[in-house]
């Protein structure tokens, strides 16, 4: 076997190595977006909560100003029967007090009915945040773990391009090129098996010719269908 064979093949487990890593650093921020959007249910929850919860609030300040007006009409009307002295008057807005105060219950009755409503709305809006905070606390769990896990691949690249410049140094610069111009095309791997006269990248059979030039081991030996360089099993 020539002697650029076993450090090609060290070299292509780094380089194999080294793409797979770089994968993984280039999935992160799609995860991280993922991990995000688990949000979007929650707050938006959230908002509709706070929205049913304002609306209520809103009702029932209407309803408190219908019932001011209506008692500052009723305290008119009572000045109004204070000061005449016309029986048929006095029953009349006697009457008209008595409508306005039957309106002032009617609303009042409503206004109940909304405060009901308003602490059935605080709850939900209580355990939409509740919710809420529970699935940010998973995802920031999440985040922090992918940034962990990033920095993580990091620094195994760094150690694994270092470990690369060393094991590449001793390879013959033209071998080298050979094998790395592969390594780049196909993606796999440049430097494969030669397995039952089959080609360990393409398995497309060898010829026989590539089956001699490799027991002669003078040069590297590329298979003739996919071009990788092969090496014999011993
Ligand atoms: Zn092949």
């Amino acid at each position: 076997m020539l002697p650029d064979i076993p450090k090609l093949i060290q070299l292509q487990e780094r380089d194999q190595r080294i793409r797979a890593l770089q994968k993984d650093l280039k999935d992160i921020p799609t995860l991280q977006a993922r991990a995000k959007m688990q949000l979007a249910g929650d707050q938006a929850a959230v908002e509709a909560a706070n929205l049913g919860m304002k609306e209520i609030e809103v009702k029932i300040k209407n309803i408190q100003l219908d019932v001011q007006t209506r008692q500052t009409s009723i305290k008119r009307l009572q000045d109004q029967q204070f000061e005449t002295r016309k029986n048929a008057e006095f029953a009349a807005l006697g009457h008209e007090i008595k409508r306005y105060q039957a309106d002032v219950t009617k609303l009042e009755d409503g206004e109940l009915e909304q405060m009901e409503a308003l602490e059935i709305a605080k709850t939900k809006l209580k355990d939409a945040q509740a919710k809420l905070a529970e699935t940010q606390k998973r995802v920031n769990d999440d985040l922090k773990n992918l940034d962990e896990r990033a920095e993580g691949v990091k620094k195994r690249l760094e150690d694994l391009a270092t470990e690369r410049a060393s094991l590449a140094s001793p390879i013959d610069p033209d071998a080298l090129d050979l094998y790395t111009r592969i390594f780049i095309k196909k993606g796999d791997a440049a430097i494969v098996p030669m397995e039952n006269a089959q080609c360990g990248g393409c398995h497309m059979k060898v010829v026989v010719g590539v089956i001699q030039s490799l027991k002669q081991s003078v040069s590297l030996t590329q298979c003739e269908s996919c071009g990788r360089i092969l090496y014999m099993v011993e």
